[in-house]
């Protein structure tokens, strides 16, 4: 199945028009600013990589949050994601482990001039009970499993986008919740993230072996 198969409200023009108003240079260290407008993933730092802009677009679609949406996002990285979800929800929720990535981040938000936006420094992969329930969950890490707890946390008739699988490759996931709390699974395409840390991350896994 591909992007363009699933059911979505939000329609791709919009958000390619979106992709090519935001500078994606502004989500960059300076190493890497000059390689900005390559549809590439490209090193972030802290061994974490910011997705090729396509990416965004594409997990966007699927995602589809509505004006207004509440939406959680588990890995903030550079930003760059955050902004899209920003732009076209109500409000944010994101969260990342890292504490100099969600800094840097949080400051380039802010000089975009987002106020819709929380931050959050931790493991994410329990989700942000406090806020919850979310009308749309993106994850932009590999899990090794759907987190119950994200499942818990999606509201009546929301999505998540999640990639699942192992550390080098993964089935990119859409998950809905209908209004009775049944949830359906589509697989929608292959991707390659970076490692969830933590609670359903891959190396406590290892750890336990
Ligand atoms: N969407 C980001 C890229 C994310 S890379 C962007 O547009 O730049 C994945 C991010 O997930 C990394 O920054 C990593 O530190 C973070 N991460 C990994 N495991 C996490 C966890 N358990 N909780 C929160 N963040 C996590």
């Amino acid at each position: 199945m591909g992007v363009k198969e699933v059911s979505v409200m939000l329609e791709l023009e919009v958000l390619e028009s979106y992709a090519q108003s935001l500078d994606r240079s502004l989500f960059l260290d300076e190493e890497y600013q000059s390689f900005a407008s390559l549809n590439r993933p490209l090193p972030i730092g802290y061994g974490q990589t910011i997705s090729q802009p396509t990416l965004v677009v594409e997990m966007t679609y699927l995602l589809s949050p509505e004006p207004d949406s509440r939406v959680l996002e588990i890995g903030t990285g550079s930003g760059y994601q955050t902004a899209f979800l920003a732009h076209f929800a109500r409000r944010v929720y994101t969260m990342e482990r890292v504490g100099p990535l969600l800094r840097q981040a949080k400051k380039r938000l802010a000089a975009l001039k987002f106020t819709n936006i929380l931050y959050q420094e931790g493991d994410g992969s329990g989700g942000w009970s406090e806020h919850a329930p979310y009308d749309r969950i993106m994850v932009t890490a590999a899990a090794r499993t759907i987190p119950p707890e994200l499942l818990e946390q999606l509201a009546p008739l929301g999505r998540m986008v999640i990639p699942v699988g192992p550390p080098d490759l993964q089935e990119l996931m859409l998950v809905t919740k209908d209004l009775a709390g049944n949830v359906k699974n589509q697989v929608v395409e292959l991707v390659r993230f970076v490692e969830l840390r933590g609670k359903y991350g891959w190396m406590e896994e290892k750890k336990r072996e």
